[in-house]
């Protein structure tokens, strides 16, 4: 059987840079990794033709060597680790630290994805699923930050068998298929030599460890269906829709694994007379025309209680007025929003005979004449001047 030309193999041209062969054998690599094609032989041939090509082509010296001589410049004896049998697996998946950053071998677990497991010291356990919550707010506790005890019904861990899910201590041995290393070896012998692929033990799932006899609370998952009451620290200055994450207080995972996370999703309850705008709140003030024309001390409301603000003789429907820093507080940050009163004159909707008599005579009277101001602001001017 004659070997294909390198350059072929990877599908680069002779003038390839060292960046170019790195990025071609990758790709390859990940085409034809044994994980992702298992029991596929011509997969794994390729897999190991793509690596032998890369072994001398990433190589300066080898490369030179190769393009003036070939196969029969690189081959044999003195040619290295991959000569001979070609390269076994050990060798090839050495490689790799350097192709895709890190310690070898582990760089291609976080390339495929885990799979809801995630690898810790070396062995894959299981990830508990993330458990998702709705949180209430009122304003109030918008504005200054709350704690919450929630109770939440989850996965917890079995107290029974403190996870593990064996009966007890006796009945957890080493896992004899693995001898508890949680991986296993598959040797396989094929025409470049001999090949050997690692995967997690079917047994044991990765854990190293076997269970003779199962706990009978939660039949050997190691998690019942629990509840848990969760302190929640909400800061201030959170709104609808945004969502906290706590890490580790989602759903316990089986078999001592590692727990999901909580996410809470905050929902705002509207005020009864407060209008978020952002940061700012509104506050919508009825004025009497009495209280308008003769000016008056008004009372309102903001979040932490009652303010006075001052309504000046001769204020205008539509009128803007600011209470500073009573607004909402920016999520982690010093800086607060303001109270916005929008001042309202209230047109009376019934008359009695007396308060007609008297508002007739006022009808004539010069100074009731409406008289608008040229330059007066239009109702989104004002606004826009307030919440830029
Ligand atoms: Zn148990
Ligand atoms: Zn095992």
């Amino acid at each position: 059987m004659s070997k294909r030309d390198y350059y072929d193999v990877l599908g680069v041209a002779k003038s390839s840079s060292t960046e170019e062969i790195k990025k071609a054998y990758r790709k390859l690599a990940i085409k034809y990794h044994p994980d992702k094609n298992p029991d596929d032989k011509s997969a794994e041939d390729k897999f190991k033709e793509a690596a032998e090509a890369y072994e001398v082509l990433s190589n300066p010296e080898k490369k030179q060597r190769y393009d003036h001589y070939g196969h029969a410049g690189v081959g044999g004896a003195s040619g290295g680790g991959y000569g001979g049998g070609g390269m076994n697996m050990e060798d090839i998946f050495s490689q790799f630290g350097d192709i895709f950053g890190g310690g070898g071998g582990s760089p291609f677990e976080s390339f495929f994805g885990g799979g809801g497991q995630q690898s810790r010291g070396g062995r894959r356990v299981a990830k508990g699923t993330n458990l998702r919550i709705k949180v209430k707010l009122t304003l109030e506790e918008i504005a200054n930050g709350t704690e919450k005890k929630i109770k939440v019904n989850k996965q917890v861990t079995c107290k029974t068998c403190d996870g593990t899910g064996a009966k007890d201590r006796s009945s957890v041995s080493t896992c004899k298929t693995c001898g508890g290393s949680g991986a296993v070896r598959r040797v396989t012998n094929t025409i470049l030599g001999q090949m050997q692929t690692t995967s997690t033990c079917p047994t044991c799932n990765g854990s190293g460890s076997q269970i003779t006899s199962k706990c009978t609370s939660c039949h050997g998952e190691g998690i019942v269906r629990g509840e848990e009451t969760i302190t929640i620290n909400i800061p201030a200055g959170v709104s609808d829709g945004m969502q906290l994450s706590m890490s580790g207080k989602g759903n316990a995972a089986p078999n001592g694994g590692i727990p999901g996370d909580l996410i809470i999703l905050i929902e705002e309850i509207p005020h009864e007379t407060l209008k978020r705008e952002g940061n700012n709140v509104v506050y919508d003030l009825h004025v009497s025309i009495v209280d308008a024309a003769l000016g008056y001390s008004a009372e309102v409301p903001t979040i932490d209680g009652k303010a006075k603000i001052k309504i000046e003789p001769g204020t205008q429907s539509g009128k803007l007025l600011r209470l500073k820093g009573k607004g909402i507080p920016e999520v982690n940050s010093y800086h607060r929003g303001d109270e916005i009163i929008h001042v309202n004159i209230w047109t009376p909707k019934a008359l009695s005979a007396e308060e007609r008599t008297i508002l007739e005579k006022l009808r004539d009277s010069p100074n009731f004449k409406p008289q608008p101001g040229k330059n007066d602001k239009s109702f989104f001017e004002k606004m826009k001047e307030y919440f830029e």
